[in-house]
């Protein structure tokens, strides 16, 4: 942020002279304190919005579904709808129900490139394994194995209300779409952990990564018999015939399904000044949110616009969903079809260079109880603004995108330009760990990429921690980017 704005929030009766250090050096202050009542309005408007998303759309396919509905209701039609190019053109491309991606044309073709910005959608989870219902023989509770999706401190994922969400095929072709956990007076499911009395001998002196084991991700379903004293399996067979009378589906069907236990209930405000939104998914619908709401706003952009929403990201965006499929190339050859029906390869080529990416994902905030993993100097805060971060990977930046001076500096100035507070971040202290983003993957187009998205606590947790004021102008930054460069 400009320091100019900085010194106008200390008000008339501060005319200190200015210092060579205020003259030279970088000042970042909290958004709350520097902004007007009218913006503190806007971003708790807009906060709202975000929670309400975050409350319904909790997996890939859900948020695809959320946001084709949304986006048609502001006039963006399936690409194969699409006659002729034009200016502020606004149309979809959903691949396979679980990517998408927001067009809309701008006034230049997209041989001279496009402004792009990628999120994912996926988060992590408890996947029901493919055969995930058994009884327990000694204790008659039927239960649900599960896979964990992503990368999870297991414990967390104990003893708090899970919800079931997911898609199931019958034998018929049927598809039976399931939520069961989310309505105030639904069942929930559970994890359950060993007791603190009963944990003192082998469980205490377990490692962190071990202290609840993948394969007792096990998920409590049910403890009631059926009537007949002749089936074997008298709990399991309970389960099966509910599952039969409401939804139509019989054991096989599940082998073939998708299902996901993820936490139950809506995203909550935190905090006694509800500066704060807690919430699960917010890595990455804390930037894919923005993203999706900047791409609704736009009107008639420079460069086409588009909003990409990845699958897979968080177990390393292989599959043809995620960042690593040829979807980039699929989204960006089909808007030059429409410009150039015989287009060939060398156009193609030509339109991924030009273009320009913001790799739209979360960094880690500093957690005051935590500082000692960050070097803070470089570590992102939450309420400090959007977070560019110039390189993710991990120890000697490797895996790393990192992005060029040039085009880091050119989203600064950016910026700058349009008052979005922003900060630099990395994530955590040389050699303390790491991460990645969809950045690489897309750089592999030989486009301009930079990871830029807001700050969360606890990370990957099924509570995370982020500040309404970075997510509003997460939005801010995408809506400039897309619009005005
Ligand atoms: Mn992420
Ligand atoms: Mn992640």
């Amino acid at each position: 942020m400009p320091k100019k704005s900085a010194s106008k929030s200390r008000g008339k009766s501060q005319e200190k002279k200015e210092t060579l250090e205020d003259k030279l050096s970088m000042k970042k202050e909290l958004i709350w304190t520097r902004i007007s009542e009218k913006e503190k309005k806007e971003i708790f408007r807009f906060a709202e919005e975000y929670k309400a998303f975050l409350s319904v759309a909790k997996t890939e396919r859900e948020c695809v579904e959320e946001m084709v509905k949304e986006a048609e209701k502001k006039g963006f039609v399936p690409y194969e709808k699409v006659k002729k190019p034009a200016p502020g053109k606004k149309f979809y491309i959903a691949h396979k129900n679980k990517a998408v991606a927001f067009v809309v044309l701008g006034k230049k073709p997209p041989l001279e490139g496009t402004r792009m910005v990628a999120a994912h959608i996926d988060s992590p989870r408890l996947d029901l394994k493919q055969n995930p219902l058994y009884e327990d023989g000694d204790t008659q509770i039927a239960l649900f194995k599960t896979h964990y999706y992503g990368g999870i401190k297991k414990y967390q994922w104990a003893n708090i209300p899970l919800a079931l969400h997911g898609v199931v095929f019958t034998s018929k072709g049927k598809k039976v779409e399931v939520v069961i956990g989310e309505e105030p007076d639904d069942p929930v499911f559970t994890v359950c952990d060993l007791l603190p009395h009963l944990a003192r001998g082998e469980q205490a002196a377990r490692k962190m990564p071990e202290v609840l084991k993948g394969e007792e991700l096990n998920i409590i379903v049910g403890n009631m018999p059926v009537e007949d004293e002749e089936v074997k399996h008298r709990v399991k067979t309970w389960v099966l015939d509910y599952l039969n009378k409401k939804y139509g589906i019989v054991e096989e069907d599940l082998t073939s399904a998708e299902l996901t236990a993820v936490p139950a209930g809506p995203a909550r405000d935190v905090g006694f000044d509800r500066t704060m939104v807690g919430g699960y998914g917010q890595d990455d619908h804390a930037s894919a949110f923005p993203a999706f709401r900047a791409i609704l706003d736009i009107d008639v952009p420079e460069h086409a616009a588009i909003a990409l929403f990845f699958d897979k990201e968080e177990i390393g965006s292989d599959g043809a969903t995620g960042a690593q499929s040829r979807l980039p190339e699929q989204v960006i050859g089909d808007m030059l079809a429409l410009y150039m029906p015989d287009y060939r390869y060398a156009h193609l080529r030509k339109a991924l260079l030009n273009s320009k990416v913001l790799s739209a994902d979360v960094n880690a905030a500093v957690n005051p109880t935590f500082k000692n993993v960050h070097e803070m100097m470089n570590a992102s805060k939450m309420g400090y603004g959007v977070v560019i971060t110039k390189f993710t990977g991990h120890g000697g930046k490797y895996s790393a995108n990192d992005a060029t001076a040039e085009y880091t500096t050119e989203i600064r100035l950016l910026f700058n330009k349009h008052k979005i507070p922003w900060q630099l971040g990395e994530l955590g202290k040389v050699d303390e760990g790491g991460g990645g983003t969809v950045a690489k993957f897309l750089a592999k187009y030989n486009m301009d990429v930079i990871d830029c998205g807001p700050s969360v606590i606890s990370m990957h947790s099924p509570f995370e921690i982020t500040s309404k004021a970075d997510i509003y102008y997460t939005y801010r930054a995408y809506s400039v980017f897309m619009e005005k460069s």
